[in-house]
């Protein structure tokens, strides 16, 4: 049992793609983000309810950009995001240091356990622009034992996998997206300790190649940048992501030679 001092964050994280919603929308039988929010926050409320210290907090999750659907009553008075004229990157400076600040005040209070969970609802594809800073979150997580769920709406996310892996989370690909209340009620509802108890859907098999950055395929043996980790399927001379410049491999005969002149000497 839970002790009452005990607070749990749960987070949840909302793939709101306009272009992968407005597709769902067209399609039989409809399944709209009205309809997903309505679940989520069936889920939120019943979070909450659970006990008076489970604290939530929910985030929408654009292309580039997130938004802090709740709490939204922390934002400073007086600073108005949507007159910024580059309002997109100082609303993220502003929601993570807001969050940052909120999670630091939590950790600070007189050494009560917090136990914080993330949960991915993902519905559009994985994007590799993103994937240096996705798996820095995941292993900051995996340092401060923050596990990640994922609800994945439709295809399969490798890098959504290898998170819950790591961190010890529940990945789901729910089979009938018209279910998907029940789903996050039975399996994401329940915290770690409650889930030892249950009887829940097994684990996935998780791939763990990684995506090249040039094509997005799966490959085992590929080109890795020493400055920034990015991985390529071919040799390319300037890595794409941050531009650093690489020395040509020499030819073949060129390296034989070298080697016979230093065996001489
Ligand atoms: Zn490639
Ligand atoms: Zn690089």
């Amino acid at each position: 049992m839970a002790s009452d001092d005990e607070i749990n964050v749960l987070v949840l994280v909302l793939d709101v793609n306009p272009v992968w919603w407005g597709q769902q929308a067209q399609r039989e039988p409809k399944f709209t983000l009205s309809t997903c929010l309505d679940a989520l926050m069936v889920l939120a409320n019943a979070h909450l309810v659970m006990s008076r210290t489970n604290k939530l907090a929910v985030i929408a999750n654009l292309y580039q950009e997130s938004h802090f659907l709740y709490p939204s009553k922390q934002w400073r008075s007086g600073e108005d995001i949507s007159a910024s004229t580059d309002g997109k990157y100082e609303l993220l400076s502003a929601t993570n240091d807001l969050f940052a600040e909120e999670i630091r005040k939590l950790m600070e209070r007189t050494g009560q356990e917090v136990k914080s969970r993330i949960l991915v609802i993902k519905a559009s594809e994985d994007s590799t622009l993103q994937y240096m800073n996705f798996m820095n979150v995941i292993f900051a997580a995996q340092k401060k034992n923050i596990l990640i769920d994922a609800c994945v709406l439709d295809s399969d996310s490798g890098l959504l996998q290898q998170a819950c892996d790591i961190t010890g989370g529940l990945y789901l690909r729910i089979p009938q997206k018209i279910a998907l209340a029940q789903y996050l009620l039975w399996v994401f509802l329940p915290d770690a300790d409650q889930r030892s108890q249950l009887l829940l859907p097994p684990p996935v098999h998780v791939d763990y190649r990684a995506a090249c950055f040039c094509h997005r395929n799966l490959i085992e043996i590929g080109y890795v940048c020493s400055v920034c980790l990015s991985i390529f399927c071919n040799f390319s001379p300037i890595c794409t992501t941050c531009e650093t410049a690489f020395k040509m491999p020499l030819p073949q005969v060129a390296k034989t030679k070298k080697k016979k002149v230093k065996t001489t000497n």
